[in-house]
């Protein structure tokens, strides 16, 4: 088994020109300790070509888009497509972060049509799933990520699914300084891949990244990533300090 190993930084609305330069000048000059791990940066749409440029020729970072558009191109306005992503160099787009679907009210068959425009366009998706702090209250977070993930995967074929990076981000630890424990995030990985086995086969469950998202940081990134079934972290709020995030890539 050789699954990627993935740190991805979701900068969400955060930085000026000039903190996104700041920012990737310090990430770069830490890339040759990445070794085998792909680092992946978020910045804002307006941001993305600059923030290509940057990383010029280094071979470990690579740039995704917060978002797309179900559509590929028309009277949208203010919309973003896959294809107009693609042109700039972008290689990722998130889907279904739990602030699309709660801010913009992106259903699941909304993703559905976006991974279609991401894939027609050669990218790769990160679909994010993960369960409100009700939910788990009420102990129906294993409904939640059956619900999630096969409304969705239901409607890729095991070819396109492989192009596919999945993120477990329980929405009750994001951006609240509250962390899944180890014991809780490896459990809905481990849940996560074999929903993937029910759905396609083993062998692609056992390929796919699972990513953990949701307060992940310097301090507890090494004892998450240990944990047999995480390939890697989304990362907020850290993904905003680069030394902080550099050490998170470190964390394997
Ligand atoms: C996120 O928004 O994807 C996230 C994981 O945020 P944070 O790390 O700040 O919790």
């Amino acid at each position: 088994m050789n699954r990627q190993k993935i740190v991805a930084g979701n900068w969400k609305m955060n930085t000026t020109l000039a903190q996104a330069n700041e920012l990737v000048t310090k990430i770069v000059s830490h890339a040759c300790g990445f070794n085998q791990v792909k680092a992946i940066i978020f910045p804002p749409f307006p941001f993305i070509t600059e923030v290509k440029k940057m990383i010029g020729d280094e071979k470990t970072i690579s740039v995704g888009a917060q978002n797309c558009h179900t559509h590929s191109s028309g009277a949208y306005t203010g919309e973003v497509s896959a294809g107009m992503l693609h042109s700039v160099g972008c290689q990722y787009v998130l889907i279904g972060h739990s602030e699309r679907r709660n801010y913009f009210k992106e259903k699941n068959s909304d993703l559905v049509l976006k991974i279609k425009e991401v894939l027609a366009n050669k990218l790769q998706p990160i679909l994010c799933v993960g369960e409100t702090f009700e939910e788990r209250k009420a102990e129906n977070h294993f409904k939640v990520i059956i619900e999630q993930l096969t409304s969705v995967l239901s409607q890729f074929s095991i070819t396109e699914f492989s192009q596919f990076i999945i993120a477990y981000e329980p929405v009750w630890a994001i951006g609240t300084g509250e962390t899944a424990s180890n014991e809780q995030a490896q459990e809905i990985h481990a849940f996560i891949r074999s929903i993937i086995t029910d759905i396609y086969d083993s062998a692609i469950a056992n390929n796919i990244s699972i990513l953990y998202g949701g307060s992940c940081n310097a301090q507890n990134a090494k004892e998450l990533f240990q944990c047999p079934d995480i390939d890697g972290g989304l990362i907020g709020g850290a993904s905003l300090k680069a030394d902080d995030f550099c050490q998170i890539i470190g964390s394997f």
